[in-house]
């Protein structure tokens, strides 16, 4: 047979198997058969045995033919054949089958083999009826040499020694040196040959066989998305910004001059990082990352003036309303007569902001969109409706992105567009991201961290309160209302608006932030198989809390989607001012929300939130310097269920709980399915594991130098191919475009 690449078809090479691949898992070409790895393995020499399985289990027996009988059948015609097989320790049991045809001249006593099938009862023995196997023989052709046998997901009609059998004929005959990964690279790595990976996992002598095999096809899932990335960070760098210097003496100057407090280390660095690159006439793409309440909208905002002062227009988006609205205000706020140019009392040399929302009404929109293309507006807050509308900027030159770590790779495109060259873009994110994750899904930016909070902030306690005990919500609403009588303000968090006083009817919240779907998230059947509990609605616990003794006396109001826009800026105020003790919400509140008086927060139903979605939530307390509470009310008695709150209970260390929602959770699902692209491919690589971090470290390198020397990969089609096949068009696209 001639030689043979990954997309060779199986027919070609195998006949008649072929069809049964193809059949039974859609395994069409060599390649398909090759990822098509085991799914486990059993030392042949010591496991397997049936006492390792229980009724109806599928086991994996080692074990040798005692006797074999062959009799005619006495309802059908034909003949079946009867045996008894032994394992390792001396314990039978029986195997039938109903067409003795092709078996019994193989199945005769004394011969071992690897049986596989299910586990029944029949009479007082076990059976298995019809059990797949292998026989092991001392022959050459045995494929299980090294004594690993490998197990693979069954497929109808092909037992596991015909896969192996399949493998090895197409390993064979595989060009070994035709391989993705530069020889260079492989070396310098310590990574096997592709063509060697798939032997050593297919047919290993041992586990470190496997292991091997399988650290080289995790360095190439890792090669793959870097390659793209690095191949989509190459395109930006061929971009022309305009540049935007520091300038002495400027906006930003005067502003840290008013500043009340002093900037962290971290606040200060950071803010030299964004500023070095906005000196360059290629635009940023900066990730910044940092502990809710670490104060990134301060960095943002210098960043702002810097750009301002550099002559251009800058652009802060955000998530809900209610978080734009509150941006306007701490914003020019911090501004004071700094934002108000042009205005009675502002100053000279200032400039304005403006807020744009997808609520506001024609009029006052129009009014703005002028403003924005004709006065010196600096500093433009909205929502995302900002990116879709015909927004007409005189010279974007910033934008920043808050809180958004739902935004994918397409909408950062989106937003590129919006200016005549590329604006330098600042995406931040409160959610604590893993590393490995950052290279993955936010790999084409850089990224910076602000690690430490401003001095003097307090720790927030948090407890799970199992609300089906007696007296524990009582006791919540007290503790409550003692934060309240003692000077403070709290939140009180619902999964759900529920419904008003006057019927009108009404269903789950639809918030920005959605409720999380638990089974899809967490793999949490038992919560979603259960009949589902009534959640806990803002109105109705509105009305709860009236008439609670215990928060007698105390200025209830409630926030949610719903409310008109207007309204829930109203409500917000009023809570910053002071003049409401507890705000009743839904998770509206989760993102940014900044009262440093909140001290305290419920979070009623928390089993139905997940564990970053919580963290975040209990961010909006203890921002001031009085330290924080939060309780986590549940009816939950699941066990799983209940460790994972008591985890959020137990750490305030964002990046722990981020890395542990990574582990609990379902592939794909972290960070929304915008995100999920580049993950949807990796299958060995697990972004969670410590010794993967290093590998996609090593794979984001190679990738970056491989690409800087050769953009369009001519050098290496192999590796190009590989891209290609395993990432959608739009994901591999700047490599074709280079
Ligand atoms: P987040 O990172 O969650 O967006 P914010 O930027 O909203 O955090 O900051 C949280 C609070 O801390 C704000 O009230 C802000 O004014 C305040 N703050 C920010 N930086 C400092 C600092 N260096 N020292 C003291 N307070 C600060
Ligand atoms: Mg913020």
């Amino acid at each position: 047979m001639e030689q043979i690449d990954r997309n060779t078809k199986l027919r070609t090479v195998l006949g008649e198997m072929a069809a049964r691949l193809k059949r039974g898992r859609d395994l069409e070409t060599v390649g398909d058969l090759l990822d098509f790895l085991p799914r486990r393995y059993i030392d042949a020499t010591t496991s397997g045995r049936l006492a390792d399985f229980e009724i109806d289990d599928t086991a994996v027996l080692m074990a040798t033919v005692v006797s074999a009988t062959t009799r005619a059948m006495q309802r059908r015609k034909g003949r079946m054949l009867q045996v008894t097989i032994e394992d390792a320790d001396g314990k039978q049991a029986g195997l039938v089958f109903f067409s003795a045809y092709g078996h019994e001249s193989r199945l005769i006593p004394g011969v071992r083999a690897l049986f596989r099938g299910k586990v029944q009862r029949y009479k007082q023995s076990l059976q298995l009826a019809h059990p797949d196997y292998t026989l092991i023989t001392s022959d050459d052709d045995n494929p299980y040499a090294g004594g690993l046998v490998p197990i693979y997901l069954a497929v109808p009609k092909v037992s596991d020694m015909q896969i192996s059998q399949s493998v090895r004929l197409a390993l064979d005959h595989l060009d070994d040196a035709s391989d993705p990964v530069p020889a260079q690279i492989r070396t310098a790595r310590g990574l096997v040959g592709q063509a060697t990976a798939y032997r050593l996992i297919h047919l290993p002598s041992d586990h470190a066989d496997v292991g091997r095999g399988k650290r080289r096809l995790r360095y190439d899932e890792a090669l793959v998305v870097q390659t793209a990335l690095a191949a989509r960070r190459a395109a930006y760098d061929a971009q022309e910004a305009t540049a935007r210097p520091a300038v002495s003496g400027g906006l930003l100057a005067a502003f840290d001059e008013r500043l009340p407090f002093e900037l962290t280390k971290g606040q200060r660095q950071v803010g030299e990082e964004i500023a070095a690159d906005m000196a360059r006439l290629h635009p940023m793409h900066r990730l910044l990352q940092g502990e809710v309440g670490s104060g990134k909208t301060v960095v943002a905002l210098r960043a702002m003036l810097a750009a301002i002062d550099a002559g251009a227009q800058t652009a802060l988006l955000a998530p809900t309303e209610v978080l734009a609205q509150q941006h306007e205000r701490s914003i020019r706020a911090l501004l004071g007569e700094l934002g108000e140019a042009g205005m009675l009392g502002g100053a000279e040399d200032g400039t304005r902001v403006a807020l744009l929302t997808g609520s506001m009404t024609k009029k006052q929109r129009e009014k703005v969109l002028l403003e924005i293309a004709t006065e010196p507006i600096g500093i433009v807050i909205g929502t995302h409706a900002l990116i879709q509308e015909h927004v007409m900027f005189a010279d974007l030159g910033f934008v920043v992105v808050d809180e958004q770590h739902r935004f994918g790779v397409e909408q950062r495109d989106a937003l590129r567009g919006k200016a005549v060259r590329p604006p330098h873009v600042l995406v931040m994110t409160a959610t604590p991201i893993p590393r490995t994750v950052a290279m993955t899904v936010f790999g084409d930016m850089d990224t910076s961290s602000l690690m430490e909070l401003p001095r003097g902030r307090q720790p927030i306690v948090s407890h799970v309160v199992p609300a089906a005990k007696p007296g524990w919500l009582e006791r919540t609403w007290q503790r409550l209302a003692e934060e309240v009588r003692s000077g403070h303000q709290a939140y009180v968090v619902c999964p759900r608006i529920g419904e008003p006083e006057d019927g009108r009817v009404d269903t789950v919240a639809t918030e920005a932030v959605e409720p999380l779907d638990l089974e899809e998230a967490y793999g949490d059947q038992e919560l979603a198989e259960q009949e589902p509990r009534e959640l806990t609605g803002v109105y109705q616990l509105m009305q709860r809390l009236h008439d609670e003794p215990a928060m007698k006396g105390l200025r209830l109001e409630m926030l949610h989607g719903r409310l008109p826009s207007d309204e829930k800026d109203v409500v917000m105020q009023a809570f910053g001012r002071g003049e409401i003790d507890v705000l009743v919400s839904t998770t509206v509140i989760e993102v940014g929300v900044d009262v440093p008086n909140a001290t305290a927060m419920v979070v009623m139903d928390a089993d139905r939130f997940g564990i970053s979605q919580l963290h975040q939530l209990r961010g909006r307390v203890g921002r001031g310097d009085a330290g924080g509470l939060c309780l986590l009310v549940t009816e939950s008695d699941n066990p799983d269920t209940l460790q994972r709150l008591e985890s959020v209970a137990g750490t305030t260390d964002g990046f722990e709980l981020a890395n542990l929602d990574l582990e609990l959770r379902r592939e794909g699902d972290v960070l929304g399915a915008s995100q999920s692209g580049y993950r949807s491919q990796l299958r060995l690589l697990r972004l969670t594991h410590a010794k993967d971090v290093e590998l996609i470290e090593q794979a984001r390198e190679d990738a970056t130098a491989l690409v800087a020397r050769d953009p369009q990969l001519a050098g290496h089609p192999e590796l190009a191919q590989m891209v290609r096949s395993r990432l959608d068009d739009e994901q591999a696209a700047f490599l074709e475009r280079g």
